[in-house]
């Protein structure tokens, strides 16, 4: 599996941290926002209310001012005191809440005198509160006398500034309000909250294989538990599970390691014993399981090799063939199992006289062998061939039923190669078996070209 594409790899460099708006500067204008639409709400809703308490304020203290002046100047009336009722009348017009004051005077048969007093610039209105009251008199217990209406309107100004009053105070005590709540909230929060989880941001960033046992520690009250010490508890959760993961993996590794660098030792014994195997496979294909001297297949391969050579360098090329000397007949004397004991015998000696580089000696079959001499020509061939017969001679190898000597002897048929003459070596080979069966004609025991 490729795990370096498959899955991020924790070895990876930390990546660089990203510009990230505040939590909890989000938390705070989402409060703000929210504080703000409660306000206008809150303060609509209390300025209906402060309008509806001053109104009601309003007609009360019309309702003082009235019982005040109610008596005197229904006595002013009475006793028609001009001085007196205009007197009181300017009072109750210049009283604070009073917008406009009027006075209507019952006259026998005529109609009533109306006196009125009002605030400079006063506007009707039908929002203020307005009070209408009889004016009775009572000269002596039991007579009661109607003496007129007195009505009294509320001033409107005065109104509105109580409510302006009103609506400032509410709309600072609420802004404060708000921002102390927002504050509070920022405050709660980045103690709490961003503190922590930048924390927690930065050790998760420094993680690396290396390091995972360092636990997360959040720097808090023990005692604190909440969502925070879950996901501390998660994180140091994970990073055990990972470092755990990891070590196992590193075994792993170092076995798989292990048991490849096993397969491959194993692989190269076998390898070594299958080379010796084949080289030997390939000896005993190329070599005579008797003698140990190179069999026909060897001697043909080496045979064209060396043609080609002496073809290229110019150089002579020779061939004996030899051909034991009444062979069936020491068979028949000494029996078969001698008869391969003296032909091994026969084979150690053409190897100890034919074993200079390049020389090579072949059984062809039954007791038949020949020499293959790179660089000799006829003369020195034959002389080759003389030293082997000689050597032979030298062994005396017992051979009582021999027509030639009673020892063991060979023919052998020497010829060189002559490029004007042969084109293929068979052509050389025939020459010396040829040159063989002239040696056996002759006698055997010889030598012949
Ligand atoms: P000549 O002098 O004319 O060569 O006579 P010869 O008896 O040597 O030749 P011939 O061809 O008549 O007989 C060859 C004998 O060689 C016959 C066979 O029994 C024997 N021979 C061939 N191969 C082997 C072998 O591998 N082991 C043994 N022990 N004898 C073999
Ligand atoms: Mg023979
Ligand atoms: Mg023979």
């Amino acid at each position: 599996m490729d795990s370096a594409a498959a899955k991020p790899r924790l070895d990876q460099k930390p990546a660089p941290a990203l510009a990230c708006s505040s939590l909890g500067r989000r938390l705070v204008l989402a409060t703000l926002i929210f504080c703000l639409l409660f306000t206008l709400l809150a303060v609509t809703l209390r300025s209906v209310s402060a309008w509806n308490s001053n109104l009601a304020a309003m007609t009360a203290e019309l309702k003082l001012i009235d019982q005040v002046f109610q008596r005197t100047l229904s006595k002013a009336i009475w006793e028609m005191d001009r001085d007196a009722l205009q007197t009181q009348l300017d009072s109750v017009a210049q009283a604070a809440p009073v917008g406009r004051v009027q006075l209507s005077i019952l006259r026998a048969g005529r109609p009533p005198e109306v006196l009125t007093q009002q605030r400079a610039e006063r506007q009707p209105s039908t929002l203020v509160p307005s009070l209408q009251q009889t004016l009775t008199y009572e000269p002596y217990p039991g007579a009661t006398q109607n003496l007129g209406e007195l009505v009294i309107e509320g001033d409107e100004r005065l109104l509105w500034q109580r409510l302006l009053s009103d609506v400032t105070s509410i709309v600072i005590t609420q802004v404060i309000q708000s921002l102390l709540l927002a504050g509070l909230i920022m405050w709660m929060f980045n103690r709490s909250v961003t503190v922590h989880v930048r924390h927690i941001a930065q050790h998760l960033g420094e993680l690396s294989p290396a390091n995972l046992k360092r636990l997360l520690r959040i720097e808090r009250k023990a005692s604190r538990r909440d969502e925070l010490s879950l996901l501390e508890a998660g994180v140091n959760n994970l990073q055990g599970k990972l470092s755990d993961y990891l070590q196992q993996q590193r075994r792993d590794e170092l076995d798989l390691a292990a048991h490849r660098d096993r397969l491959a030792e194993l692989v190269e014994e076998r390898t070594a014993e299958l080379r010796q195997a084949n080289s030997r496979l390939e000896e005993l294909s190329r070599s005579d399981p008797l003698t140990g001297l190179a069999n026909r297949r060897h001697f043909d391969e080496m045979k064209e090799i060396e043609l080609r050579r002496a073809t290229r360098l110019n150089q002579p090329l020779s061939v004996l063939m030899c051909d034991i000397d009444c062979f069936k007949l020491y068979n028949d004397t000494y029996g078969h199992a001698q008869g391969d004991q003296c032909l091994q015998r026969l084979a150690e000696r053409l190897k100890h006289v034919f074993g200079r580089a390049g020389e090579l000696v072949a059984r062809l079959g039954g007791e038949e062998f020949a020499v293959l001499l790179p660089g000799a020509d006829l003369d020195q061939a034959h002389k080759a061939a003389e030293r082997l017969r000689q050597d032979l001679a030298a062994q005396a190898v017992p051979h009582s039923s021999s027509q030639v000597e009673p020892y063991l002897t060979l023919s052998i048929g020497v010829a060189q190669y002559d490029p004007q003459l042969m084109d293929r070596f068979d052509q050389l080979l025939q020459c010396a078996d040829e040159a063989l069966y002239r040696a056996k004609r002759l006698g055997r025991d010889r030598i012949a070209q």
